[in-house]
């Protein structure tokens, strides 16, 4: 016995991959043919500590005349019946089909909890399903990328409040099927006092009450998917943290490097999805998995050509891209200089959390007074981004250095924040009123509610009228007051801006 969780929607959204995906085994036949897949399939899924059972229901089109009513009836209405969660898939890049609004309206008129999940965002913002698809009525919507691993976490979320209900109730039947049995022992005892060989301890609570022992959420299992590539989202808590330590040439990089992993230094050579001459690292901090990518630093250097080394935009951004959280190093005796302003800009750009490193401290002696320039700087540059972690060390003492990780850890904590929208509508209520949106041509703006479209980092969609016309320095004044008021500092936030009208 397990939560049921179906996958509803029309064929070639991508059932079949998230199948697959969940389950974790080839199973399924994927294809771009619709309806490759002819059955209703039964598979286990896991989703970091969550075990439950999940029905696909691909292939719809295949057992019936080609009416939508005759479609959903079969499969589907079964799996619905069956189910205690629906999924319902849309194809966010394609946008919404008259089969999805059917398929939705259809769901609407049922009392089980539907989601939606717009499938194959794949980074885009401008997925037009995906903003389509609030407006289903359906409640929150799930941007994912089942192919690629993305955006999996966000299926935990909706999940996990269920499951736990699930298992709260499993608690319950057990604990009733284990008081009746108590009873049952009871009156066997009673009817039978003088049976020496009466063990009451046999075969009755077995345990306490626990349905599932112990788990370690876990979504890692596969890290690369068959493209090779990295999968970036899709972990939460004991997931592994891709990490980048960027900067220009002699930075001390590979000092720190040396000084971090010291004697643990494991070289997993090149990881597919990276560049040829890129490497990876595996590693583990205080038991969390954290992957170095690509730094120059890791790669054996040629000594004689290092005052010359360029940096290269291209392959920071690249290494950026694979990363989460992105260190940028700077060298205390340079000051902070316009090719360093461009990779912390290109950190933020990319939706990346940035932490600024300024090494070889030991050398400074001024410390205050470079501290403070170093501030102005960052904080006249990076007004999106208040609060960037700023830290000094040694990497050649190792002065210091200890506090690189925990920040790490602190700020991937930060970025991948889910806040529940019940709180951001509150939130948005207090904050329009405090500071009223401005009117234009004779009306008043109004920024009429909130959700978080997704974390990593925490993108919000607010629904408002004229979103057109709403200033800039409004949505500045959104963006700080979020980041204040939810703790958010030092991460790139975004707002996405709906009209209704
Ligand atoms: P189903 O008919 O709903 O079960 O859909 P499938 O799982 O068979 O997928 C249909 C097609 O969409 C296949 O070519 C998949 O490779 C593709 N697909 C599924 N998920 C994704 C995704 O997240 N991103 C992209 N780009 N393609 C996907
Ligand atoms: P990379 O090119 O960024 O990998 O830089 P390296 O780690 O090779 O360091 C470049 C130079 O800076 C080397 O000579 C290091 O010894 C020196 N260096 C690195 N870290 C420190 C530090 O904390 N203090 C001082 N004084 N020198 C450092």
């Amino acid at each position: 016995m397990s939560l049921k969780v179906a996958i509803i929607g029309r064929p070639n959204v991508g059932k079949s991959t998230l199948f697959n995906r969940l389950v974790g085994k080839k199973l399924a036949l994927v294809d771009d043919q619709p309806g490759v897949t002819r059955d209703r399939r039964y598979g286990k899924a896991r989703l970091g500590d969550m075990s439950f059972d999940i029905i696909d229901t691909a292939g719809l089109e295949e057992a019936f005349d080609n009416s939508v009513e005759g479609m959903m009836r079969q499969q589907s209405e079964k799996a619905f019946e069956e189910c205690d969660v629906a999924l319902f898939l849309i194809d966010a890049r394609a946008g919404l089909t008259p089969l999805d609004n059917h398929f939705a309206d259809w769901l609407r008129k049922r009392e089980k909890p539907v989601y939606v999940i717009a499938n194959k965002h794949e980074g885009r913002d401008q997925d037009p399903g995906l903003y389509e698809a609030y407006g289903l009525g359906l409640g929150d919507v799930a941007p994912i990328s089942a192919e690629h691993g993305l955006g999996i976490e966000l299926l935990y979320d909706m999940l996990e409040p269920h499951w736990k209900e699930w298992k709260d109730r499993e608690r319950v039947a057990r604990q009733h099927a284990r008081e009746a049995a108590q009873e049952a022992l009871d009156e066997a005892r009673a009817d039978s006092l003088a049976d020496e060989d009466f063990d009451d301890d046999d075969g009755f609570a077995d345990d306490e009450g626990e349905v599932f022992p112990s788990y370690e959420i876990e979504f890692s299992e596969d890290d690369e998917d068959e493209d090779g590539e990295l999968i970036v989202e899709g972990a939460r808590d004991n997931s592994k943290i891709q990490l980048a330590i960027v900067g220009r040439p002699n930075a001390g990089k590979s000092t720190l490097l040396n000084q971090l992993l010291g004697e643990e230094r494991v070289m997993t050579g090149p990881q597919a999805g990276l560049t040829r001459d890129s490497i990876a690292v595996d590693w583990s901090y205080e038991g969390r998995p954290i992957r170095l990518v690509d730094t120059a630093g890791m790669r054996r250097k040629k000594k004689i050509d290092d005052r010359v080394e360029k940096l290269s935009v291209a392959d920071t951004l690249r290494v950026i891209r694979y990363a989460q959280v992105v260190v940028l190093m700077l060298d205390a005796t340079n000051t902070l200089d316009k090719q360093d302003l461009t990779i912390a800009r290109m950190v933020l750009e990319e939706g990346r959390a940035l932490i600024i490193a300024v090494n070889k401290w030991d050398a400074i002696i001024d410390k205050k007074g470079v501290m403070q320039e170093l501030r102005d700087k960052l904080d006249t540059s990076f007004a999106q981004a208040k609060g960037i972690p700023v830290l000094t060390f040694s990497a050649l003492t190792g002065r210091g250095t200890d506090r690189l990780m925990p920040t790490v850890l602190d700020i991937h904590d930060i970025w991948s924040r889910r806040i529940p929208t019940s709180q951001l509508n509150r939130w948005l209520e207090a904050t329009t009123e405090r500071h009223l949106p401005p009117v234009i041509s004779g009306r008043r703006i109004r920024l009429r509610y909130m959700t978080q479209a997704k974390s990593r980092p925490p993108s919000f969609f607010i629904n408002c009228s004229k979103a057109a016309e709403l200033p800039e320095s409004y949505t500045r004044y959104l963006i700080n007051g979020l980041r204040e008021d939810f703790d958010m500092p030092g991460v790139p936030i975004r707002i996405y801006l709906r009209s209704s009208d």
